[in-house]
Order: structure tokens, then C-alpha cells, then sequence
């Protein structure tokens, strides 16, 4: 039967830590090396909602993408959330190990699952690793043939997973794009580098005003801004398979779980419909004092 340290080794050769951000954190963060394990549950935020549904499923083990304690901590009770989350899991003997940038640059990792999810084929890192250029952050690539960009954002929309932020695109939405780069999560750094490498079209997430308006007033990239998690989570059915397929190749039963909550901070979105007209108080000539 298989066990948490040989899943771990998995996904220690195929995310080292090396490959990791120096002040990224990685690895088997609770747990026993040693607890059996016929079942996973994998999720890119290690919150409660998550951590409940690992005990349902009887999952002996939870991978998550993004780290518990990035900056450490002195206090695991369960008078915050963090520690009800960790508590609920080594009560229920249930195994934490999260791959966050060694899986961001993989080759197998969360920047190209989300090239392939939107059609971008011949990619190459935005950022290549010095140790294997192979690897690195972000993708770049190219689509079958150019598209309108109206009309690439609809590619977009369609592939991601559906949340309550959907995408928001901004640039000439008459625009021809061919040239596609693409980054899961926060991409706001990228944003320069995206138009260096040549893009048409840069897609990321957490997009902030001020640069993204100041990169599109510049004639950079189109872009198209999805959410963390949707631009994230394509990568979780690619590692479902990485561990399926190890484990039939060793003639070993695992279950592997995806799990489809959606662990946005946020439950809905509205388009706002106040009118700008109603809500300007210009005083007319005739009231001004
Ligand atoms: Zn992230």
C-alpha cells in the first residue's frame, strides 16, 4: 500500500524544492511519512472548507498548492483559523504537503496547465529557470492562428473553471492576438515583461488599477485579468493524473479527488448599474453661491 513518503517523493521529483522561490515554503508540512494513504484530495487553498471535505472523503492526505505558514508562526490553536485547519487535520491523522513555485515552474506545473487550457501551444517560460531554462515562471506561446481579442476572451471565459470574479479584459477588444502569455495567480510583476517578450495578450489574475492601466496607456499587451484560484486550479486534474498513472504503474490503488469548491474570497459577482449621470452633483449655474 502506498504511504504519505512515497507520495511525497513523487512529488518531491517532480517539484524539487530547489526549483521553489527562496522565500517560498514547499514540502510535507503535517503528517506521518509512514500513514498509509488510498486516497487525495487535492485543492489550491489549505482553508477549513477544505480541510472538512479531505475528513469526509476519508483522504488520507491533502496537497494544496498555496503554503499554511509562508512566515511561520507560534500558535497552531484553534482560536484562529489556521489552527482549527491544522488541528482538524493531525486530529483526523490526515497528511498536509503543498507544491507552490517548484509547481508554478514545472514543466508539468500551473503555468502551463493554464497555456493549455486557453490553446497556447509552442510555450516556452516567461521567466526561465538559470539552473534548466526548460522551466520557469509564466508561458509563452502562440495560438492556431490569430483571433480578435473579443473573441479570445470568450476562449478564456469558457475554459476556466467558473467562480464569481470571471475575467475582465481590457485593450482594443478589435485587437488581432496570436501571441499569448500566460501566468496563474498574482501577475502584476509580469506585466512589463509580457509586452518585452512580444505578447498580444497577457492573462493573469489580481491585476491592480494603477498598473494595469498604466501598462494598456503605454500600448502594452491586451489583458485579460481571471481570478487566483480559477487560474490556478487547472493545474490540480494535471497532477490528479500525474498520481493516478504513478500509482498504477506500481500496481498500487490511490484515489485521487480534485476538489471543485471554490475557495475565492468572494461568493458572487454584480455588474454595477448606477448611472454616473444620477450620481454626479454638479450645482447648476443658477445655485452657485
Ligand atoms: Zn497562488
Amino acid at each position: 500500500m502506498l504511504d504519505v513518503g512515497t507520495i511525497a517523493q513523487w512529488m518531491l521529483e517532480w517539484y524539487p524544492p530547489t526549483t521553489a522561490e527562496s522565500w517560498d515554503r514547499v514540502g510535507l508540512i503535517a503528517g506521518s511519512r509512514a500513514t498509509p494513504v488510498t486516497r487525495v484530495l487535492l485543492a489550491i487553498d489549505p482553508v477549513e472548507v477544505v480541510a472538512e471535505q479531505a475528513v469526509q472523503l476519508g483522504a488520507q492526505m491533502l496537497i494544496t498548492h498555496h503554503p499554511l505558514y509562508l512566515r511561520g508562526t507560534s500558535f497552531v490553536s484553534e482560536d484562529d483559523a489556521k489552527g482549527r485547519f491544522i488541528s482538524g487535520l493531525i486530529r483526523t491523522n490526515t497528511a498536509l504537503l503543498n507544491a507552490h513555485t517548484n509547481a508554478d515552474v514545472a514543466s508539468s506545473g500551473v503555468g502551463q496547465a493554464l497555456a493549455d487550457l486557453v490553446g497556447v501551444a509552442d510555450t516556452v517560460p516567461m521567466v526561465p529557470s538559470s539552473d534548466d531554462p526548460s522551466i520557469g515562471l509564466g508561458r509563452i506561446g502562440r495560438l492556431s492562428s490569430p483571433i480578435r481579442l473579443r473573441d479570445f476572451a470568450i476562449v478564456v471565459a469558457g475554459a476556466l473553471p467558473a467562480g464569481p470574479n470571471g475575467i475582465l479584459v481590457g485593450g482594443d477588444p478589435d485587437r488581432m492576438v496570436s501571441t499569448v502569455a500566460v501566468s496563474g495567480g498574482s501577475g502584476d510583476s509580469f506585466l512589463e515583461l509580457a509586452g518585452d517578450l512580444g505578447a498580444d495578450v497577457y492573462v493573469t489574475a489580481d491585476l491592480r488599477h494603477h498598473p494595469a492601466s498604466e501598462h494598456l496607456e503605454d500600448g502594452g499587451p491586451a489583458l485579460i485579468c481571471g481570478s487566483h484560484w480559477a487560474t490556478e486550479w487547472p493545474w490540480l486534474p494535471v497532477l490528479a493524473g500525474a498520481l493516478e498513472e504513478r500509482a498504477a504503474a506500481q500496481g498500487e490503488q490511490l484515489e485521487v479527488v480534485v476538489s471543485q469548491i471554490c475557495t475565492e474570497p468572494w461568493f458572487e459577482h454584480l455588474t454595477t448599474t448606477g448611472s454616473t449621470a444620477d450620481l454626479a452633483t454638479v450645482p447648476s449655474e443658477g445655485t452657485r453661491a
